[in-house]
């Protein structure tokens, strides 16, 4: 029931036999998208599972920023080092304290996935201000070298750019602290007592060789630190299908993954076309006039097109893989048509934002009863 609301004690008790019909029916697990432990503690109340995506590029934000900044700007090795050293506890910190919170149940923490301009200033007001400057004959070193990075880097379709696993390729050891700060916490809570089960989750993979290149070095520092504390470490590394050429080659891409998320919000994107960012464009209403679809495909899940991709995507990879764990993590995961439509090609679970882990659990439960019911 709602947190500080007085409820009405009929009405709770109807809703808790309701909710324990459909999850005594329901075959599919649901999980929740969870960044901080607060969410993660709302969301088990709502009865999640698990967390299905713990999205971290956030915790690189706010005071930790001009770190990331100092990062990608990097003149030299050893700077970079620097500025991952100093990352290095503060994300054990983030993961130490989600771990607490789902005891017991599966986290699955994606490693960063930014856009890049998130991270990086403006390149038009740093221009500006380096003119100002050079005019005034104040020049500043530091906005000079920082604008020359911003320069290189800067992509016209940051969606498209340097994301994900990208990233982990071009600056590994953001990948290498990001792995060794979930290992470590997982190790720190396990040595209480806690039961922490971490999976590593790669994002934006479109070919097989990405993912052996990231997984080599995450098993790499999984060695390292079991060695360091004389411990094994209970984990799992998995990718994110959210292109259409992962979906495209599941089955190459399952024999170096442990677990399969699709990310639908990507799918959608990547399959329409459409930039996500701009899913109000002036043409979309005419979309719906036309009945070209008449809900958004990035509200509930384009079943025949992007369903299609998550449809061959599960099969190809269990056919490689029979025991591979599948879910989804992208926004249709708390949708209650698209859950119907996950149930029904076999996925083990979704994940959704806390507010709507009731209704997918309900969701999940009635797909099951209303395919009994037709049978
Ligand atoms: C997705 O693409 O569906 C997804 C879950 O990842 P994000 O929304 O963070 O890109
Ligand atoms: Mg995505």
């Amino acid at each position: 029931h709602f947190e500080g609301e007085k409820v009405d004690d009929d009405l709770v008790h109807a809703v808790a036999r309701i909710m324990a019909h459909a999850d005594g029916a329901r075959r599919l697990r649901v999980r929740t998208n969870a960044d901080t432990p607060e969410d993660a503690a709302r969301a088990r109340r709502f009865g999640a599972q698990g967390v299905g995506l713990c999205r971290t590029e956030h915790m690189f934000l706010g005071d930790r920023r001009e770190l990331v900044e100092r990062l990608i700007v990097a003149e030299d090795e050893d700077a970079q080092h620097a500025a991952l050293e100093a990352l290095l506890p503060l994300q054990r910190q983030d993961f130490v304290e989600i771990f607490e919170t789902m005891d017991g149940l599966p986290v699955t923490i994606r490693l960063i996935d930014p856009p890049l301009h998130e991270f990086l200033p403006d390149l038009t007001e740093l221009s500006v201000r380096v003119a100002l400057a050079e005019e005034r004959g104040e020049v500043d070193e530091r906005d000079q070298v920082l604008l020359r990075h911003v320069r290189r880097l800067h992509e016209q379709n940051p969606m498209l750019g340097l994301r994900g696993v990208r990233l982990g390729i071009q600056i590994p050891g953001l990948f290498r602290m990001q792995a060794r700060a979930i290992l470590e916490a997982a190790a720190d809570r396990a040595a209480e007592g806690m039961r922490p089960l971490p999976e590593i989750m790669i994002p934006l993979v479109a070919s097989v060789r990405e993912l052996e290149i990231v997984k080599a070095d995450i098993l790499a520092v999984a060695r390292e630190i079991e060695e360091e504390r004389e411990v094994t470490l209970t984990y799992s590394i998995g990718t994110m299908i959210e292109l259409p050429r992962a979906a495209f080659l599941a089955d190459r891409i399952a024999k170096e993954a442990q677990f399969f998320s699709f990310g639908t919000n990507d799918l959608t994107q990547m399959a329409w076309g459409f930039s996500r960012d701009d899913v109000e464009a002036s043409f979309f209403s005419r979309y719906f006039e036309h009945a070209i679809f008449d809900v958004s495909p990035f509200e509930s899940l384009d079943q025949q097109g992007v369903g299609g991709m998550v449809e061959m995507g599960t099969k190809k990879g269990r056919k490689t893989k029979p025991d591979l764990k599948v879910g989804v993590c992208g926004e249709h995961g708390g949708d209650p048509r698209s859950i119907h439509f996950f149930d029904k090609v076999g996925l083990d679970y979704v994940s959704c934002s806390p507010f709507r882990v009731p209704v997918a659990r309900l969701e999940a439960g009635r797909s099951v009863l209303l395919a009994r019911s037709k049978r």
